[in-house]
C-alpha cells in the first residue's frame, strides 16, 4: 500500500490540543507517522476539514435480533435504499435495517469507521461474528448481555465478585466480546414469568437479587478485571413516563465506584440511549422532559458517560429493536406502527434466550404531529445541549431504535446550528415547545465538540488509544469532509457529512467524493482482563458442574471458534 500525505485540510485532533489548524498528515503501513515516504500519494484537502474515522459506541448491526428485524420487515427494502453491485461492492438493501455489506458501506460514507454492536446474546454470539465476517472496511465490536444471566446472579446473591470477574473474562473469551452489557437488569429475567423490575429493589424472582446488586456487582467486577470500557447500562423502565428518577437512581448506584486507576479511564459507569430514560411526567398525556434534571446530575459528576439515542424523523418507519423483551412487549401494545397499511402494532417478536437474556422487535414510525414523539425528538437535543463536556455524552441514535445511523448528519445540523433547530421545532406538535426547554437553549455545538460527541469522546471511554486521535502511532483511520470551517449553515452541514469526501481505513483511501473506492475487510475487537489463573480454573470448575442446569446444549458446543473472527486486535487491560 501506497503512503499517503494529507496536505492543506483544516485538522480536528481535540487529544492533541488541535482545534482547527491546518496540517500535514502522513501514513505509512496503514498508521499515522511523522513522515511519508517521498513518494507517497498526495491528497489535497483545500477547503476541507480533518477528523479521526467516527466511532459508535452504540449501534445494532448484527445479530440475531437485527436479522429477525431485516425478515420481518420485507417493507423495509425501499427501492431508494437498494444497492446495485459494482465492481467493487456487493449489492445490498433495507432502510432501517440495512443488509450487512451495506451496513459497511454506509457507515464508511459517513466516514465512520469504528462501531459496536452493544447487544450480543451470548448464546447467539456466533450469528454476531458471521454477520460481522460480511460487513466490510469497519472494525466491529459486540457486547455481551450479562444483566439478566443466571451464573451472574449466583456470584452476586453469594457476593463472590472475584468469580464473577472470572466469569466475564471467560465469556467475553468464549463469545469473542469487549464489553459488559446490561439491558434492564432483572427486569428481563422476570419477564420471563410476565412480569418485570420496576425499581432498583424489586426482587427477581427465584435469585433474591435486586437490579441495584446486579449493576453494583457488575461494575465492581469489571473494575477488578479492568477491562477497557466501564459497564455500559440500559437502565430498568425504559419509555414510561417518570422514568428520569429512576435513571438518576441508577447513576448513583456507581457513584462510589472508582474506575481500575491502570486502565486510564474516568468512568465507571456508561449510561446508554438515555433520551429513552430522561421522561417527566406521569402518564402518556402529560408526558414532558425530564433531561434538564439528567443533564445536572451529569454536570456534576465525572465518573459517567452517557449516550443520547436520538429521535429523527423519517419517511419511513424504523425497527425497534432491543434485548428488553418487557419494553417490547409494552410498545407493541401501545400501537407499534400504523404504516403500510398494516394495523397498528400488527408486527412483533418476542425472545428468550435461554438461561441469559430476551429481546423483542417493532416497527415504529416516528410522527412529528404526534406529541410525545416530538418530546423525545427535543428531549435527546436538550441532553445533546444541556451536557457541558462533551467527553460525557456522544451523538447515537441507538440505531435502528431512534432512527437509522444514515440520519447522523440531520442530528449534527441540529446541535451545530440553531436556527436549523428552531426550523424543525417549528414543523411539528408544538409539545416540543411547551414540555421541553429546547427553545430556550442557544448553544452550538463547535466543530471540534462534534469531533468529541462522534470519535474523540467514544474512543476514549470504549478505552481504544488506537484511534480517536491523528497522534503518531494511531491507525490511519481518517474522515475528510467538504466543508469551510468558517462558513457554513446548517444545509451545509447536513451535506457535508453525509458524504464523505475521502473515507480512510487502515491508511487505504475507501471512500472518495462519497462513492466506495475499495472494500477491505476490518478488524473485530476484542477484550481481555487481568485476573488470577486460579479465579479463573475454579469458575470454569463451577460453570462445568452447573452447565447441564442452564443448557440445553453441550459446553464444548458454547464458545465461538477463532475461525468466526479472522482478523482481531484484542486490548489487553493493563
Ligand atoms: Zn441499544
Amino acid at each position: 500500500m501506497k503512503d499517503l500525505i494529507i496536505k492543506n485540510g483544516i485538522v480536528y485532533d481535540p487529544l492533541n490540543g488541535i482545534d482547527g489548524e491546518k496540517k500535514e498528515i502522513h501514513i505509512q503501513d496503514g498508521k499515522i507517522v511523522e513522515k511519508a515516504s517521498s513518494d507517497a500519494k498526495v491528497i489535497d484537502a483545500s477547503g476541507m476539514i480533518v477528523m479521526p474515522g467516527g466511532v459508535d459506541i452504540h449501534s445494532h448491526i448484527a445479530g440475531p435480533k437485527v436479522n429477525s428485524g431485516r425478515s420481518m420487515r420485507p417493507e423495509d427494502k425501499v427501492p431508494e435504499c437498494n444497492l446495485k453491485k459494482t465492481k467493487t461492492t456487493r449489492s445490498g438493501t433495507g432502510f432501517s435495517v440495512p443488509s450487512t455489506y451495506l451496513t459497511g458501506y454506509l457507515y464508511a460514507k459517513l466516514g465512520y469507521t469504528t462501531v459496536f454492536e452493544p447487544a450480543m446474546p451470548l448464546l447467539e454470539a456466533r450469528h454476531t461474528h458471521e454477520e460481522f465476517m460480511e460487513m466490510p472496511i469497519i472494525d466491529k465490536g459486540a457486547f455481551p448481555l450479562f444483566g439478566n444471566n443466571w451464573f451472574v446472579m449466583e456470584y452476586v446473591k453469594s457476593n463472590e465478585i472475584e468469580k464473577l470477574a472470572g466469569y466475564i473474562q471467560w465469556i467475553l473469551k468464549a463469545t469473542k466480546g469487549y464489553a459488559v452489557k446490561l439491558v434492564n437488569p432483572g427486569g428481563v429475567e422476570n419477564w420471563s414469568w410476565g412480569r418485570n423490575c420496576e425499581s432498583l429493589d424489586d426482587p427477581v424472582f427465584h435469585w433474591d437479587v435486586t437490579p441495584r446488586q446486579i449493576i453494583e456487582g457488575l461494575a465492581k467486577a469489571n473494575e477488578l478485571l479492568g477491562l477497557p470500557h466501564s459497564i455500559h447500562v440500559h437502565c430498568n423502565n425504559l419509555g414510561h413516563p417518570g422514568n428520569y428518577a429512576h435513571t438518576i437512581e441508577t447513576f448513583k448506584v456507581c457513584e462510589n465506584i472508582e474506575p481500575k486507576s491502570s486502565v486510564g479511564r474516568e468512568r465507571s459507569f456508561h449510561c446508554t440511549h438515555v433520551q429513552f430514560n430522561a421522561y417527566g411526567g406521569t402518564n402518556w398525556s402529560d408526558f414532558q422532559s425530564g433531561a434538564s434534571q439528567i443533564a445536572e446530575y451529569v454536570n456534576s459528576h465525572k465518573r459517567l458517560s452517557i449516550d443520547v439515542g436520538q429521535v429523527v424523523f423519517t419517511k419511513y418507519a424504523t425497527t425497534t429493536m432491543t434485548g428488553d423483551g418487557p419494553w417490547e412487549f409494552a410498545l407493541h401494545h401501545l400501537g407499534g406502527t400504523s404504516v403500510w397499511g398494516s394495523k397498528p402494532g400488527t408486527k412483533w417478536i418476542n425472545g428468550q434466550v435461554e438461561s441469559e437474556s430476551g429481546s423483542g422487535i417493532v416497527p415504529y414510525f416516528f410522527s412529528k404531529q404526534i406529541g410525545v414523539n416530538a418530546i423525545q425528538w427535543a428531549i435527546g437535543l436538550e441532553l445533546m445541549l444541556l451536557v457541558k463536556d462533551p467527553y460525557q455524552i456522544f451523538a447515537t441514535t441507538d440505531h435502528p431504535n431512534g432512527g437509522p445511523f444514515t440520519t447522523y448528519p440531520q442530528l449534527f445540523k441540529w446541535l451545530m446550528d440553531k436556527k436549523s433547530r428552531e426550523e424543525e421545532l417549528k414543523s411539528m406538535s408544538q409539545k416540543a415547545t411547551t414540555a421541553t426547554t429546547l427553545k430556550d437553549i442557544d448553544r452550538e455545538y463547535t466543530l471540534g465538540e462534534l469531533c468529541i460527541v462522534t470519535r474523540v469522546g467514544t474512543a476514549k471511554s470504549l478505552g481504544l488509544r488506537d484511534r480517536g486521535h491523528l497522534g503518531i502511532g494511531a491507525i490511519g483511520d481518517l474522515a475528510i469532509y467538504n466543508l469551510d470551517p468558517n462558513n457554513y449553515d446548517g444545509l451545509a452541514i447536513e451535506k457535508a457529512f453525509s458524504s464523505a469526501a475521502y473515507t480512510i481505513k487502515d491508511g487505504q483511501i475507501v471512500v472518495k467524493d462519497g462513492e466506495i473506492v475499495a472494500s477491505p475487510m476490518g478488524s473485530t475487537i476484542l477484550a481481555e482482563g487481568k485476573l488470577k489463573d486460579s479465579v479463573y480454573d475454579a469458575v470454569l470448575e463451577d460453570v462445568k458442574a452447573r452447565w447441564r442446569d442452564h443448557y440445553s446444549i453441550n459446553f464444548n458446543n458454547y464458545a465461538v471458534q477463532d475461525v468466526y473472527a479472522p482478523k482481531r486486535k484484542t486490548v489487553i487491560s493493563v
